[in-house]
């Protein structure tokens, strides 16, 4: 999509803080961080939302979760702990309609999520 911004990261157009990638998603630092780890897992396809997921998806999201496991590592995360988030629509707070996963880290997550 070309006004999308995620596509355009993906396409090298705007070059994030890119702290992971492979050859089904790209992982950056968000750039208004809510911890001190705050990154975002994007597939290089886009997907709008969880809702236009499809089962031809399956393999997709288990890469995107893959990747956040990868980044916990890497930012020395994985056996403190940390949080995954993919908000969905309106009511979730979600504002770019290109599927990510947000990997938060590096302070106490509060329960339950505002
Ligand atoms: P959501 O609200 O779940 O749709 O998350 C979108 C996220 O994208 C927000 O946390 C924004 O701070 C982040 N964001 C928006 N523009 C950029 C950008 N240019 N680079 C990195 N992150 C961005
Ligand atoms: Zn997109």
């Amino acid at each position: 999509m070309t006004d999308c911004l995620f596509c355009k990261m993906v396409a090298g157009e705007i070059r994030p803080d890119v702290v992971y990638e492979d050859d089904a998603v790209l992982a950056f630092r968000d750039i208004n961080p809510q911890a001190p780890t705050h990154v975002l897992v994007v597939p290089r396809t886009h997907i709008a939302t969880i809702n236009d997921l499809e089962p031809s998806h399956a393999e997709l999201v288990g890469r995107l979760y893959l990747a956040a496991r990868e980044v916990a590592r890497r930012e020395g995360l994985a056996e403190r702990g940390y949080r995954t988030v993919m908000n969905c629509n309106a009511e979730a707070g979600q504002t770019v309609f290109h599927l990510h996963l947000h990997v938060l880290g590096g302070r106490p997550m509060k329960w339950p999520p505002g």
